[in-house]
């Protein structure tokens, strides 16, 4: 038995919506990773089975490796179909906004969302929900938003509905926000949730290799690349990858090569706090990733040094400036943080 996440009033307040709606809209974050599509496509799933017109939304293009989700062809990019997409939002009784904390999230899909006059409900697991949506279902203690989604399907009464495809969507969340269920990954209540979607006849295994297992050539390359051109700072506990535009086109490299490569300094004996810097191929930025182990707080520093923030072992944020000067400020971090990262804090 799982326990009551999503209190009841929330419930029954959506499931009254829910009733009333015909058309619903689903959108997630910019940049959508397995999370924001894997809750999304849950969640269509579940609406379509109930004869819902139901639509997924994203501000731009997700990774390759999310492709195989079944309903992701489904899934409608803002930035290559802005007036229906316009359409769509202007007209949903219920807009469902998925894995985001703040409006700005959804970039410019954010006006549309904001001037609908549909009923909006927030469902989501980052820390500090802004006020945009009358239902709010935040709950950063949960490790993904695709949990919440198979929580609330289940609290409203029908988990015997979710199919087998909606059940791989929903794993797909919960496996890549854990890393394939290596970090926040210690409710026992998501084995319970697993096991349940094992009962949809979902194949875990086979999933795993279709996200964490299709990569390019190239992008192996790239990885063993920028490993080579990491610097290590033992005696803060940290280590530092980058990647700039020209590094990129050498690797042949396409949106998404890079992800995940953050984690990997993490695997160094010694090391709690991992930063990744990346030229963005479309803003004149530097793409901030942090991750950590234990309790360092590398959303504090996101905060405080890169106008980010996130969650406590995954977090991020945007530097302006070239990448030595995103160097030079991840180095005065370390010092500041230095009491944190050798655990004296
Ligand atoms: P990633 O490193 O995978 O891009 O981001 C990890 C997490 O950091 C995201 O799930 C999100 O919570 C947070 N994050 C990433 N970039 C930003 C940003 O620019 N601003 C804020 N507030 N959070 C971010
Ligand atoms: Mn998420």
């Amino acid at each position: 038995m799982l326990t009551k996440v999503i209190e009841q009033s929330k419930i029954d307040h959506f499931t009254k919506w829910f009733d009333r709606a015909d058309k619903i809209v689903i959108v997630s974050h910019v940049s959508p990773d397995g999370d924001a599509i894997g809750s999304s496509l849950g969640l269509w799933h579940f609406f379509s089975s109930q004869g819902k017109t139901a639509n997924v939304i994203v501000p731009n293009a997700f990774p390759d490796f999310l492709k195989w989700m079944p309903g992701s062809k489904d899934v409608l990019l803002y930035d290559r179909y802005k007036d229906f997409a316009n359409k769509l939002i202007a007209e949903a009784d219920v807009i469902c906004c998925l894995d985001f904390n703040a409006i700005h999230r959804i970039d410019a899909m954010g006006d549309a969302v904001l001037a609908s006059p549909a009923r909006k409900i927030l469902i989501d697991h980052h820390l500090h929900p802004e006020d945009f949506c009358r239902i709010v279902i935040s709950h950063p203690e949960i490790s993904s938003t695709s949990e919440l989604v198979f929580r609330l399907i289940c609290r409203m009464g029908y988990f015997s509905d979710i199919s087998r495809e909606g059940a791989e969507c929903i794993y797909t969340g919960m496996m890549t926000d854990t890393g394939g269920f290596t970090y926040n990954s210690n409710n026992r209540e998501i084995y319970f949730i697993i096991s349940e979607l094992l009962s949809k006849g979902i194949d875990k295994d086979a999933i795993y290799r279709k996200v964490f297992n299709t990569y390019s050539e190239s992008r192996l390359r790239l990885m063993g690349y920028v490993l080579s051109q990491m610097k290590v700072y033992p005696d803060y506990h940290a280590a530092l990858i980058s990647l700039t535009k020209a590094e990129q086109s050498r690797f042949d490299y396409i949106r998404g090569d890079s992800e995940g490569f953050v984690n990997i300094p993490l695997s160094i004996k010694g090391v709690i706090f991992s930063c990744f810097l990346r030229e963005d191929t479309e803003k004149p930025m530097i793409k901030i990733s942090l991750r950590s182990v234990g309790t360092f707080p590398c959303n504090r520093l996101a905060a405080e040094f890169f106008g980010g923030g996130g969650h406590l072992n995954a977090s991020g944020g945007e530097f302006y400036g070239t990448m030595e000067e995103a160097r030079k400020v991840f180095e005065q971090a370390l010092e500041k943080y230095r009491p944190l990262l050798l655990g004296k804090g």
